[in-house]
């Protein structure tokens, strides 16, 4: 038996949500569902976005009302004009086989005689957001009094909006003996003080230990100087080549600022802030959810609400004022059981609000090295192979090419010409990190960290002051494990194998350390070494980054925004769509005016919603 039909939904919203995906329900549905049928519980239910909090409302709410009356039975609160439209969409959704099922959506930032007139011609369940409602209220154009099911959803994020008094003032309107249930991402105690207002011996269900957030997040984060902050995040980027993320930002100048300098620098990016009129809102979350654009930057109020599946790292580029805001952060990723990471680029000093919010989520939080160039042209590397490796081809139009193609390859063993599609990107990328330095914040601040016990991971940051780490152009590819390694080294420098300090085997290449006085020898010792016919390189792999690892030239790369092409074009192109790079240090970039700002729905709460009341750093 269909497992939502155990837990007492009716076949024809099962059948709609079946054709939505939901085979089985999520822990929070499986959970309250079963409560809330019963409509005789006020409910408080502590869930992330992402767990499927909407159907486990929902669906009970559309089996508890009587569509056979025409008047409200059912208020949905909500923080955003996104979320209202989301929840009023997914409610259409499971409700597509049932008759005389009316939803209207009340947000403000669009006409109100439209959603007056729906009201009009009879609901049964309003979701809406605060401002607007109680502007409806006011105007005396609905009616709650048969209300019997009140939903606060994403309660915290309300109350942090500042829509306290606007909720105080819906609700007084609503029959005392209505059920009220909350949902909410976080506990603080104004939202435990509005359920205690408003509730009389609720229901509690918490989904994963207080606070927690959701286990499916990697928390990681990288140590970097503040001059190196772009650049490393840039680095980090390019070294997850499919990224599809969330980057946060403290300021509209800020969200500003990355986002043209990384526009600039040919990525998929835009920015998304409270400045922007609700169309250009609109726009650019038409183009981050047709993944037009692969990072979306944000600040916090202007990323509520968005319900984006598939996320899949959200970055702190600057660490929230709220720790709540942390984990509101990271719920953007890891939505419907998905993994996801949540990565925070900071500097020495702010390891103690990782700390904090450590403590807050009881949860640890890795430290990550920023990539070497190496690091990134190896993923990058494989990305491309991959892609190669799966692309569709249109044999219909590739057919008449074949044969001018075939011939010019004649000469060309399948080895030399794999060769050669690899190299076309490979050499470019080694041209362009050849010089990239290395992004981790300074060994000694490092080691500070190291003491307080942070999880490290890092292989540089326990190299000794004594010791030169040094490159070598063979890895695992070339079937090295660690103690092959030492033995070739060994046996080509004549270095004895107590003299090794760490090494750290890569794919195409490797790091060891030596001592100081020992380098030159290991160096002299490798000269006109070969492995299997081809030539050993060793260098020096110095902080500094004057050291060349490859090629000359200078270049650009771009990818195509159309997300069809998935190698690095040559030519530069225009700014938008693809991403391209134009030098492996940071630009900055003047704040960009985005033209014609005006205000949004919600746009006078973030003004209000001043932060004394929520927990700081
Ligand atoms: P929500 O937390 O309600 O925003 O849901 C997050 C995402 O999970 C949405 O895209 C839902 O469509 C999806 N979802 C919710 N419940 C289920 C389920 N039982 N099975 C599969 N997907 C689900």
């Amino acid at each position: 038996m269909n497992p939502f039909i155990q837990l007492g939904i009716r076949h024809d919203i099962v059948n709609a949500i079946s054709e939505l995906g939901f085979e089985n329900p999520t822990p929070i549905q499986e959970q309250s569902i079963p409560v809330l049928l019963t409509g005789s519980n006020d409910f408080v239910g502590l869930a992330q976005t992402g767990t499927g909090k909407t159907a486990a409302f929902g669906l009970p709410l559309l089996e508890l009302l009587d569509f056979e009356e025409n008047h409200p039975q059912a208020l949905i609160l909500c923080p955003t004009r996104e979320l209202c439209l989301q929840i009023t969409n997914d409610l259409k959704n499971y409700a597509k086989n049932m008759r005389n099922v009316h939803v209207v959506a009340v947000y403000g930032g669009a006409s109100i005689s439209d959603q007056l007139h729906q009201i009009r011609r009879g609901v049964q369940i309003v979701v809406a957001t605060p401002g607007r409602m109680l502007d409806i209220i006011n105007r005396k154009a609905i009616d709650f009094s048969k209300v019997g099911y009140v939903v606060l959803d994403e309660a915290d994020e309300m109350l942090n909006m500042g829509f306290q008094e606007d909720i105080d003032s819906i609700l007084s309107t609503t029959p005392d003996e209505k059920k009220t249930w909350l949902f909410s991402a976080t506990m603080p105690s104004e939202v435990r003080r509005i359920a205690k207002k408003y509730m009389t011996d609720p229901f509690e269900l918490t989904m994963g230990t207080k606070n927690t957030g959701n286990e499916n997040i990697e928390h990681e984060y990288y140590i970097v100087r503040a001059r190196d902050k772009y650049a490393a995040f840039k680095r980090i980027v390019d070294f997850n080549p499919e990224i599809f993320g969330i980057v946060f930002c403290r300021t509209k100048i800020e969200t500003q600022e990355i986002a043209e300098s990384l526009i600039k620098d040919g990525y998929n990016a835009d920015s998304l802030h409270g400045d922007l009129s609700q169309q250009q809102r609109d726009k650019v979350m038409k183009r981050y959810r047709e993944r037009s654009l692969q990072l979306l930057i944000a600040t916090d109020v202007a990323a509520r609400g968005i319900d984006v599946n598939d996320v899949t790292h959200v970055i702190n580029y600057s660490l929230p004022d709220e720790i709540e805001n942390y984990t509101h952060r990271s719920g953007r990723t890891a939505r419907a059981g998905k993994t996801g990471v949540s990565i925070s680029i900071i500097n020495g000093k702010e390891l103690g609000k990782i700390r904090q919010i450590e403590k807050t989520l009881g949860k640890r939080f890795v430290k990550v090295e920023i990539p070497t160039g190496f690091d990134v042209v190896e993923k990058q590397l494989f990305a491309l192979v991959h892609k190669v490796h799966n692309v569709a081809v249109n044999e219909q139009q590739i057919e008449q090419y074949i044969p001018r193609i075939m011939d010019e390859f004649k000469e060309l063993s399948k080895e030399d010409i794999i060769k050669r599609f690899a190299s076309l990107e490979f050499n470019r990328f080694l041209d362009y990190y050849k010089n990239a330095p290395d992004l981790n914040a300074p060994v000694d601040e490092s080691r500070r960290m190291d003491s307080a016990g942070t999880g490290d991971r890092s292989s540089r940051s326990g190299m000794r002051s004594d010791f030169t780490r040094l490159f070598i152009n063979l890895g695992s590819v070339d079937g090295f494990s660690r103690g092959d390694l030492l033995g070739y080294i060994c046996n080509t420098a004549k270095i004895s194998g107590r003299t090794v300090g760490k090494i750290d085997v890569k794919g195409v290449y490797s790091f060891f350390e030596v001592p100081n006085e020992d380098s030159e020898k290991v160096m002299t010792g490798f000269k006109g070494a070969d492995f299997q016919g081809r030539e050993v390189r060793i260098e020096l792999s110095g902080d500094g980054g004057n050291e060349s690892r490859g090629g000359a030239s200078n270049y650009k790369r771009r990818e195509g925004g159309d997300r069809r092409e998935g190698g690095f074009r040559r030519d530069g192109g225009g700014s938008s769509g693809g991403r391209r790079e134009g030098g492996n240090r940071e630009t900055s970039s003047a704040p960009g005016g985005g033209g014609g700002f005006r205000d949004f729905s919600g746009k006078r709460r973030e003004d209000r919603a001043g932060g004394e009341r929520r927990r700081r750093f």
